[in-house]
């Protein structure tokens, strides 16, 4: 991409970190003289709105899943606490229909099943591509939220009063086409709840495993009021859930009558110097995880990490990591057999971790919340003096280099 994805500023002069060639993160072999394919993939900065973003990222059909398991969890201990900020919008004006549009809809719609709502979610699966052993997921879904699609499918499965799109605006490829489009699937004086993490604090704390093929756009709050703006939308509504690696940002949009001049808008996160950090501190992080684990190997001992989701994924490619680890352990069926994508690095399930000495050190690719259930399953490997450390920076555990940057 040569254009900010929200203002239309070039990218040429942006402050850009190129990653080089990556597999994509989603593509799990059983051999590994099989070919991943690989491509480029950079994180950008806009200088004119700050939005960060891929500026260099796979096509859409490289990274469509080629295996029926490939799906991702987000964040649903804050609904509880999301629907009762949504009460005023329920009481005010009693929306008799309320439509989800994508897989991450289902657990707040399911939360106001008690209601006197209509509930409805919109049916995407004649627009997804049919190919044989292709499951098209986030990628493909994103790809159907642009207007022309959005307007034909509301012609034929209706409008709602309150539309809500969890998790899918970060994947998209035209993020303010997106926002059109959703627009009409509401009514008139409708309402649409967008939900989006926010990106400050990974680059804030210089952690290179949040980038991903598939995320396209890296929100701050920010960045997505100028994105609802530039679509037309007025925010009635904000609240920001503090999560332990990245916040949940909510916001409630109407439409505006007529669309606004675009305007710069004051950021509040971060200072200007922020991305030129994360930016400049990828060498450093690079090198320091690649001496730390080189000194293991030279003391005859072996790395593995806990996860094999796409954080670990990245943090091992992106960072040059795949000889120094001998093995990713993941505790999901599905995985197991499987190679971590673009390595040789096999995926097993936890307890080789027990009963392998040589491992010296677990590097720990797992949500924070999941951090104490993973030291409690290898207590053993504990017990006998196996260190485990975060692979997240942001997670308030101590990481592997800690100490030695
Ligand atoms: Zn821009």
């Amino acid at each position: 991409m040569t254009h900010c994805l929200l203002c239309g500023e070039s990218l040429l002069t942006a402050s850009t970190l190129a990653l080089g060639p990556l597999a994509v993160c989603n593509r799990f072999e059983k051999n590994a003289s099989t070919n991943v394919p690989i491509h480029s993939l950079s994180i950008s900065e806009c200088k004119a709105c700050r939005l960060v973003q891929l500026s260099e990222y796979p096509p859409l059909e490289y990274v469509q899943p080629r295996l029926p398991w490939i799906r991702y969890n987000e964040p649903t201990a804050h609904l509880d606490a999301a629907i009762k900020h949504l009460e005023p919008f329920f009481f005010a004006a009693p929306p008799h229909k309320i439509m989800g549009v994508g897989p991450f809809d289902k657990p707040l719609l399911d939360r106001l099943a008690q209601r006197e709502f209509n509930q409805m979610h919109l049916d995407l699966s004649a627009e997804l591509p049919q190919e044989p052993a292709r499951y098209p997921y986030l990628e493909s879904i994103q790809a159907v939220l642009r207007p022309y699609t959005l307007f034909k499918l509301a012609a034929t499965q209706g409008v709602a009063q309150f539309v809500s799109c969890r998790y899918l605006l970060e994947h998209s490829h035209d993020p303010v086409a997106s926002l059109r489009g959703l627009r009409h699937l509401m009514t008139d004086d409708g309402l649409l709840l967008i939900e989006v993490p926010d990106s400050s604090r990974f680059l804030l704390m210089m952690d290179y495993s949040f980038i991903w093929e598939e995320h396209i756009c890296y929100f701050t709050e920010d960045t997505f009021r100028e994105c609802a703006l530039r679509a037309g939308y007025e925010i009635v509504q904000f609240t920001r859930y503090p999560g332990a690696l990245e916040d949940a940002l909510i916001f409630v949009l109407r439409t505006t009558k007529h669309s606004p001049a675009p305007k710069a808008i004051k950021h509040t996160w971060g200072n200007s110097n922020t991305f030129i950090r994360y930016r400049a501190g990828f060498e450093n992080v690079r090198q320091q995880y690649r001496n730390a684990l080189k000194s293991i190997s030279a003391r005859g001992k072996k790395v593995a990490i806990f996860g094999a989701g796409h954080q670990s994924i990245m943090f091992v490619n992106a960072l040059g990591l795949a000889h120094h680890i001998s093995y990713a352990i993941d505790d999901a069926p599905e995985k197991i057999g499987y190679l971590i994508p673009g390595t040789s690095i096999p995926i097993v399930p936890s307890e080789h971790l027990t009963r392998d000495p040589s491992i010296d050190v677990c590097l720990l690719g797992v949500g924070h919340h999941i951090e104490e259930s993973v030291r409690n399953k290898c207590a053993g490997y504990l017990k006998r003096g196996g260190q485990m450390y975060t692979i997240f920076p942001g997670a308030g555990s101590a990481t592997f280099i800690d100490g030695k940057v």
